[in-house]
């Protein structure tokens, strides 16, 4: 068919593709050597408590600097290594980096690492983490891993049975991005969550848009009601974190408070920033 069009326009069209899947696969080699090489490194921004003020816990975001092309989005390259079967390994590196990571911090700061949905594919996930805290010494109470409902959508047995197993561990496990795509209330049906974050998008129009806030206001009320803790990504300014914290979210996270930064940083704030209480040792079990 391609040929009965004829001329240029084709060949075009196709050298454009060429070009793309070339692109793509020069990334991707690039993504390897940088994963070997330890050059995805993991900067924290901090998660504010709304009740005290204070830094209550740090998450995660993984960066990446290219040599040549600079900084790559976590957006683009995350999906990268998922589509070529990377990301167990980058995952399993950047969970060790984390857990290490924080013995730099006080004993009373949390963690949170996001986790695609592959890496509950392999079925190494718990072996991993549980190696990662053994290894690093890190209390399981510090460390809270992320899901979005990508992972909760597939919903199957062997999915939930690793949640459990972590969460049994004295691990928090948030919902991330809440809101957005296939939201199903459904879901904290499925799994006690410890947290929702509710999607940064509802945040951004929180104050212009009456919907965006009744939702917010809906997914506090849920958490009220099934005592999970509420976190409102990508507070921005001084007026969104006021609506936010009279509202009723309990931790609140965005560029207000800082952007996300590299350890010795994120240290410095949060020595100055953090509680002195310790943690309790296992997240309190819920009825259910
Ligand atoms: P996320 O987990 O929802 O992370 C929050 C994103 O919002 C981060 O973008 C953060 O820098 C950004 N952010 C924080 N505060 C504000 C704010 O006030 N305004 C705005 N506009 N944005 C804010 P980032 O670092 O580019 O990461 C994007 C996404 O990439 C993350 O979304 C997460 O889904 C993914 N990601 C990042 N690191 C990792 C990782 O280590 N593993 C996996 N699986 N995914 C990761
Ligand atoms: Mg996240
Ligand atoms: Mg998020
Ligand atoms: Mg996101």
């Amino acid at each position: 068919r391609a040929k009965k069009e004829g001329g240029g326009r084709v060949c075009l069209f196709d050298a454009t593709l060429d070009a793309q899947v070339r692109e793509r696969r020069m990334l991707e080699s690039d993504l390897r050597t940088a994963i070997n090489r330890g050059d995805i490194v993991l900067h924290y921004q901090p998660v504010m408590s709304a009740r005290t003020g204070m830094v209550s816990s740090v998450e995660a975001l993984a960066r990446w600097e290219h040599e040549t092309r600079g900084p790559i989005s976590p957006e683009v390259f995350i999906a990268l290594a998922e589509d070529s079967g990377l990301i167990d390994e980058l995952g399993r590196k950047l969970i060790f980096r984390a857990c290490s990571d924080m013995l730099a911090m006080p004993e009373t700061m949390r963690v949170a690492v996001n986790l695609s949905p592959q890496q509950f594919k392999s079925g190494e996930l718990v072996s991993t983490v549980r190696e990662a805290l053994k290894r690093t010494g890190l209390a399981p109470n510090r460390l809270q891993l992320e899901v979005t409902e990508r992972l909760v959508i597939e919903n199957t047995q062997e999915t939930f049975a690793q949640l459990e197993e972590l969460r049994s561990l004295g691990i928090q496990i948030l919902m991330d991005d809440f809101g957005v795509g296939h939201s199903s209330l459904s879901y904290f049906q499925m799994f006690p969550f410890d947290k929702v974050k509710i999607d940064k998008s509802f945040i951004a129009d929180i104050e212009t848009s009456k919907t965006a806030r009744a939702i917010v206001e809906a997914v506090i009320g849920l958490g009220r009601q099934l005592s999970m803790g509420i976190v409102a990504e990508g507070v921005e300014c001084q007026e969104q974190n006021a609506v936010l914290s009279e509202l009723g979210c309990t931790h609140l996270q965005g560029y207000f408070f800082s952007r996300p930064m590299p350890l010795e940083e994120i240290a410095q704030f949060v020595a100055k920033n953090a509680h002195a209480v310790p943690l309790p040792l296992a997240p309190p079990r819920r009825a259910r």
